[in-house]
C-alpha cells in the first residue's frame, strides 16, 4: 500500500483549517431558504455552534415547529433582510420560483447546497446557474458533500471536509469561516469552475474500489471454477460420487485465500515492476505507463480485499468443523479404524504440518489486520512517514512472506503426489504460489547490495546517461566547452 495516499488529504487541495485568515464567526446571522431535511439539520447545526439563524420558507407558521426554538422562521423575503449569508437549501429546479427575491437577495452571499440525480446532469452546475439568476449576488459553492444527517450528527460522524469554490475570495472565507465554527474541514477547491467537480462527489459511487473489487471478483470466479472442477466436478465424473455439498463452504474456504494471497502479491507487484523500469531506465523522471501509475494508486483498496478475504476464510475455517457433513466424515473413519483395529492413528508430520500451518495462518492474519488498520485515515495521520512506509512496505511484505509460508505448509508434499493432479490439473496452491514468490525473489535481489545501491541513487535523482556541461582548456590555452555523460 502506498504511503503516499494515506498523507494526503482526501482531496488534492488546499485546506482552509488553521489558515489565519480564517476567523471564528460565532454569533453571525446565517439565513436558510427552504425547510426540508437539510434546511433543518443545518439550521439545529448552525445553532448548536453558535449562530442566530433564520429561516425562510414559504409557509413559516407550518415549519416552525420542525426547528430548533432558537432558531426564527419566517417568510423567504423577511428572512433574506435579516442577514448577508444565505444557505439555499432548496433543488435546483426551484431556483426560479426565487427570482421575485432578486432585489432583496442583491448584494448578499448565497451558498449554494444543492446536489443532481446524475453525473454532470446539466451543461451548468447547480451553482453557475444560481449565479446567472442572481447577478448582483455572490455565490459560494459548498456543503452539498456533506448529508442532513452529518450535520446533525456533529462533524464526529462521516466526512469532515466541506469543498467550497467561489469567484469570489471575501464570500469563500467567510463561508469557510462558518464551516469551520461548525466543526468541519473547510477546503479550497478553486474558483466557481470547480462547483461541477463538487457536485459531482456525492454522486460517485466508491471511484477508487472499481478496479480492486472487479480484480477481486475476477479472481474469485477464477479460482473457484478451478476449485469447483478438482473437489466437486472431479470425482462427479470419475467416481460418480456427488460432492455438491462442498460448494457453499469447502470449495468457497478454498478460494477465499487464494484470492486473499494472490491480491496481496498484487499489493507489491507494483513496486517491483516501477523499480525495474527506474533499473532499466536509470532515472524516476520517466513517467511510468498508465496502467501502472493507476495499479499503484490502488494498492490500497487492493490489500484492504485481501485482508477482507483473509478474515473470510478464517471464520469460514473455523466454522469447518460445525458442519453435519465434518461429523459423519470423523465418525465414519473412527468406524472404519475400529474394524480395522487401527489403535496408534497419531501421524507425526501430519501433527507438525497442521500446528504450524495454523500458527502461521493466524500471524498473517494479524500483520494483515495491522496494514488494514494502519490504511484507515485517522490512523495514517497520526503516524510519522517512516512509521507509515516500515508498516506498510516493511511488515507488508513480512506478511507476504509468512502467507507464503502458511500456503506451502497447506501444500505441504501434495505438489509431489500424483493423487492431487485432478484432470491434470496441479493442485490450486502451487498456481497462486506463481506471483507472490516472483515478488518475494524480486524483493530479495533488490536488496543486494549493488542493486540496492542503484535503486536508492535513482531514487535520490541519479540519472543514467545525463550529460552535463564541462569546460577544458585546449592546447594553445583556450578554454573550449563540451558534454560529458555524469555517470562515467
Ligand atoms: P427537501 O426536504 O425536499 O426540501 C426542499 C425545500 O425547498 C422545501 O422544504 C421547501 O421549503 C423549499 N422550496 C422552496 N421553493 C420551493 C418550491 N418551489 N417547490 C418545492 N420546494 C421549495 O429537500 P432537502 O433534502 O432538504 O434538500 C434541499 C437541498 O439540499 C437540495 O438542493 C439538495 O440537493 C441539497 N442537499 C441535501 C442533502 C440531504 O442530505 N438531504 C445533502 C446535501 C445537499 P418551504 O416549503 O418551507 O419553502
Amino acid at each position: 500500500m502506498s504511503g503516499g495516499d494515506m498523507a494526503k488529504p482526501l482531496l488534492g487541495h488546499r485546506s482552509m483549517e488553521g489558515d489565519p485568515s480564517v476567523t471564528p464567526a460565532a454569533g453571525r446571522t446565517v439565513g436558510v431558504l427552504g425547510s426540508g431535511d437539510f434546511a433543518r439539520s443545518l439550521a439545529i447545526r448552525l445553532v448548536c455552534s453558535g449562530f442566530k439563524v433564520v429561516v425562510g420558507s414559504r409557509n413559516p407558521k407550518r415549519k416552525a415547529g420542525l426547528f430548533p426554538s432558537a432558531a426564527e422562521v419566517t417568510f423567504q423575503a423577511e428572512a433574506v433582510k435579516k442577514t448577508d449569508v444565505i444557505f439555499v437549501a432548496v433543488f435546483r429546479e426551484h431556483y426560479s420560483t426565487l427570482c421575485d427575491l432578486a432585489d432583496v437577495l442583491a448584494g448578499k452571499i448565497l451558498v449554494d447546497v444543492s446536489n443532481n440525480t446524475e453525473i454532470n446532469h446539466h451543461k451548468e452546475s447547480n451553482a453557475e446557474y444560481l449565479a446567472s439568476l442572481f447577478p448582483a449576488c455572490t455565490v459560494v459553492k459548498g456543503f452539498n458533500v456533506i448529508s442532513a444527517w452529518t450535520l446533525q450528527s456533529g462533524a464526529r460522524d462521516g466526512n469532515k471536509q466541506v469543498l467550497i469554490c467561489s469567484n469570489n475570495q471575501e464570500a469563500k472565507r467567510t463561508v469557510a469561516e462558518i464551516a469551520q465554527v461548525m466543526g468541519f474541514t473547510p477546503v479550497d477547491m478553486g474558483c466557481m469552475s470547480s462547483a461541477c467537480e463538487i457536485e459531482n462527489i456525492p454522486l460517485r459511487l466508491l471511484p477508487a474500489w472499481k478496479i480492486p473489487i472487479f480484480l477481486a471478483l475476477g479472481l474469485f470466479l477464477c479460482f473457484f471454477t478451478y476449485n469447483l472442477i478438482r473437489q466437486v466436478i472431479h470425482p462427479y465424473i470419475r467416481e460418480q460420487k456427488n460432492k455438491l455439498y462442498k460448494i457453499p463452504i469447502e470449495v468457497v474456504n478454498t478460494t477465499l485465500p487464494c484470492v486473499a494471497y494472490v491480491m496481496l502479491s498484487l499489493v507489491y507487484l507494483p513496486g517491483v515492476l516501477a523499480a525495474c523500469s527506474q533499473l532499466y531506465y536509470g532515472t524516476k523522471y520517466r513517467r511510468f505507463p498508465d496502467w501502472l501509475d493507476q495499479w499503484l494508486q490502488h494498492r490500497k483498496q487492493i490489500g484492504l480485499l485481501s485482508f477482507f478475504c483473509a478474515a473470510l476464510h478464517a471464520v469460514y475455517s473455523f466454522c469447518l468443523p460445525m458442519r453435519r457433513s465434518h461429523r459423519y466424515q470423523l465418525i465414519e473413519t473412527a468406524v472404519k479404524q475400529a474394524l480395522e483395529k487401527k489403535m496408534n492413528i497419531w501421524v507425526e508430520e501430519e501433527v507438525w504440518r497442521m500446528e504450524i500451518y495454523i500458527s502461521v495462518g493466524i500471524i498473517a492474519l494479524g500483520l494483515l489486520s495491522l496494514l488494514a488498520i494502519t490504511s484507515l485515515p485517522s490512523i495514517a495521520n497520526s503516524l510519522n512517514w517512516r512509521e507509515f512506509s516500515f508498516i506498510q512496505s516493511t511488515i507488508g511484505f513480512i506478511a507476504l512472506v509468512i502467507s507464503t509460508l502458511h500456503t506451502l505448509t497447506y501444500g505441504w508434499s501434495r505438489a509431489f503426489d500424483e493423487n492431487q493432479y485432478k484432470f491434470y490439473l496441479p493442485p490450486t496452491y502451487t498456481l497462486t504460489l506463481l506471483v507472490p514468490c516472483t515478488v518475494i525473489l524480486a524483493k530479495v535481489i533488490f536488496s543486494l547490495p549493488c542493486i540496492q545501491q542503484r535503486l536508492l541513487r535513482i531514487r535520490r535523482g541519479w540519472e543514467k546517461g545525463r550529460y552535463v556541461k564541462f569546460v577544458l582548456p585546449s592546447a594553445t590555452g583556450e578554454y573550449s566547452s563540451g558534454e560529458t555523460s555524469s555517470n562515467v
